[in-house]
């Protein structure tokens, strides 16, 4: 990432809304936004399925269901943080991915700038598509900032959005019994 060129338009916005980039509290605001973006949106820069290459189990068989991961993106319309938590699950077909694994896809994923419904497919894709799963279910929950902080009436509202993959995506009963776990917990 160009940080000196993020640095320079960060000092930009701060004029443009009136403010003077010059003042002792803003001074040193351009580099440290700089520096934030660029662990913010690291995820440009990598491919978030590399995470799932090895786990190589030829016995996993049986649903794997993991809750509560968590979720720190922006929204690519603002460029303001959404938060929440993402579960994920997947039915393997002989290979598995360690929770740490999942974590870093989702991670990868959401440094970025984004949409909620196309980081939960994503990482649904890549559940279904890199890890050669059977099937695959994403539900993230989020709060979008961008809602939240500009308009009142939002406060405290929740954003859910799901993708399902393979055989969750193809068979209604399977799909539910996920979502039941999700849903109410293990
Ligand atoms: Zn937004």
């Amino acid at each position: 990432m160009d940080e000196a060129r993020v640095a320079r338009a960060v000092r930009e916005i701060l004029a443009a809304v009136g403010e003077d980039p010059d003042r002792e509290g803003l001074a040193e605001t351009p580099e440290r936004v700089a520096e934030a973006y660029a662990h913010l949106f690291s995820g440009l820069r990598e491919d978030p399925t590399r995470h799932l290459e090895g786990g190589f189990d030829k016995a996993a068989r049986d649903l794997v269901l993991i809750r509560d991961v968590p979720v720190v993106s922006n929204c690519e319309h603002h460029l303001l943080p959404f938060t929440g938590k993402a579960h994920l699950a997947y039915l393997p077909n002989g290979r598995v991915a360690g929770f740490s694994e999942l974590v870093r896809v989702v991670g990868g994923y959401a440094r970025r700038p984004q949409l909620q419904e196309r980081l939960t497919a994503q990482v649904a894709d890549a559940l279904y598509g890199a890890l050669g799963s059977l099937g695959s279910i994403v539900v993230i929950e989020a709060t979008h900032t961008c809602m939240t902080a500009r308009i009142a009436e939002t406060t405290g509202s929740v954003a859910v959005s799901v993708a399902a993959r393979g055989v969750f995506e193809e068979d209604p009963a399977r799909r539910a019994e996920v979502m039941a776990l999700i849903s109410r917990g293990v």
